[in-house]
């Protein structure tokens, strides 16, 4: 391939860029400005830059022939990739099928087109890769770009929603299955059965009551994903809301047999946020604490401040929980054992929700657990004190 035809690929490489390298920025350069603009001085001058113009771009790019014969590669192909040598064929090192047909049928049809494409190698990455005939010489010399766009975060965005969505539908499934048949039981054979009828309907309040949590709590992880930074305006005493939830939930406490203890230092435990959410947390880790750790017989509740942050935690000397589960405890719909949840009326979405109230408030939830001794869920928030130094 002549040397000019190299210049006018690139040319032709810097033309389809020229917006994506404003956007970066390049205007600002006083040599990008001139080759970029209307008025270069030049074209020669402009052809001399578009080398490291086609060499910056931060997208992987190369230019194949018809054989599917690499003739350049880019600094963030290379970079991306590996090594792509000049001359070497494509399909050696793209295994994609989806690769080669796209080729295929731009080259027949004489389009540009676009494909997706997985790299599973180091770790998966989704590209869009926009094929784009180039300019050449002669006609019967074909030459190809290839811009690969790295769709993996969408992609994974992606699965997380559908995930949700099956997670979601199978949960509100189960419990509407099961009214369903109790309905078409009450309406057909048992129907002049009292007793069947009292025990059909009390399964089926029950039900209902899982469907009413899990959609309440769909929405309380839809608001606040709606609204993810809000003003944490309010002065909200940690000590003062930890007694009020403490007092409402004495009724689940005296039903699961489990005694709170109040360990509280010297305060005051003053955090700016949103009182109403800072409830549902110490809700959600106190009612976990008493269900799951209900034979231990004995939940402690903590406030202490050390150095610069006040820590809330609870600990119960329940089974604990295997480490390996620890770190996914926070995902939605993420259970250690499903039918225990179930039998708790958990709907597996408490710790998401506490995880993303606490991320709002900048503060850290850690997990301490060991078998068989039990669990200490803890909060650790920056001290207002400390938080005003650190912003300053
Ligand atoms: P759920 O509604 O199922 O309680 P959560 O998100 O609140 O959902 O908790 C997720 C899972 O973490 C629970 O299903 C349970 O397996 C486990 N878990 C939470 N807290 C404790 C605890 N204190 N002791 C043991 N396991 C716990």
């Amino acid at each position: 391939m002549s040397a000019q035809t190299i210049a006018s690929l690139l040319l032709f490489l810097a033309g389809l860029f020229a917006g994506l390298a404003a956007a970066y920025g390049l205007w600002r350069n006083r040599t990008a400005r001139k080759i970029l603009s209307a008025d270069a001085p030049s074209a020669d001058e402009g052809r001399a830059a578009l080398p490291q113009i086609a060499n910056i771009l931060p997208v992987p790019a190369l230019v194949v022939d018809a054989k599917g014969l690499i003739l350049y590669a880019n600094a963030a192909a290379s970079a991306a990739f590996g090594n792509l040598l000049p001359g070497s064929l494509l399909y050696l090192k793209f295994r994609a099928p989806e690769m080669r047909l796209a080729i295929e049928t731009a080259l027949a049809k004489h389009e540009n087109t676009a494909f997706e494409m997985a790299e599973r190698v180091p770790v998966e990455h989704w590209f869009r890769v926009d094929v784009c005939h180039l300019p050449t010489d002669t006609p019967d010399e074909k030459n190809l770009a290839l811009f690969f766009r790295d769709q993996s975060e969408s992609h994974k965005l992606d699965r997380m929603r559908s995930d949700f969505v099956a997670n979601a539908s199978h949960e509100l499934r189960t419990p509407l299955a099961s009214m369903t048949g109790f309905i078409e039981t009450l309406k057909g054979p048992a129907r002049d059965d009292a007793a069947a009828r009292d025990r059909f309907l009390d399964i089926m309040q029950q039900q209902a009551g899982r469907m009413a949590r899990l959609i309440d709590d769909l929405l309380s992880l839809s608001r606040l994903e709606m609204r993810p930074v809000v003003a944490l305006d309010q002065n909200v005493d940690l000590q003062s809301i930890t007694d009020h939830v403490l007092d409402a939930m004495r009724p689940l406490c005296v039903e699961l047999g489990v005694a709170i203890e109040r360990n509280f230092g010297a305060g005051p435990f003053v955090v700016p946020g949103v009182r109403d959410e800072l409830i549902q947390v110490i809700e959600n880790l106190v009612e976990n604490a008493c269900k799951y750790g209900q034979h231990g017989k004995k939940v402690v509740v903590s406030l202490s401040r050390n150095g610069g942050e006040i820590r809330m935690s609870f600990r119960d000397f329940g089974p604990g929980i295997a480490a390996d589960h620890i770190p996914r405890l926070t995902e939605r719909f993420y259970r250690v054992d499903a039918g225990s949840s179930r039998a708790q009326k958990g709907t597996g979405l408490g710790l998401a929700i506490v995880k993303h109230i606490l991320t709002r408030h900048h503060a850290r939830l850690s997990i301490q657990s060991e078998l068989g001794a039990g669990s200490e869920f803890a909060v650790n928030f920056l001290a207002p004190d400390a938080a005003q130094h650190s912003s300053q």
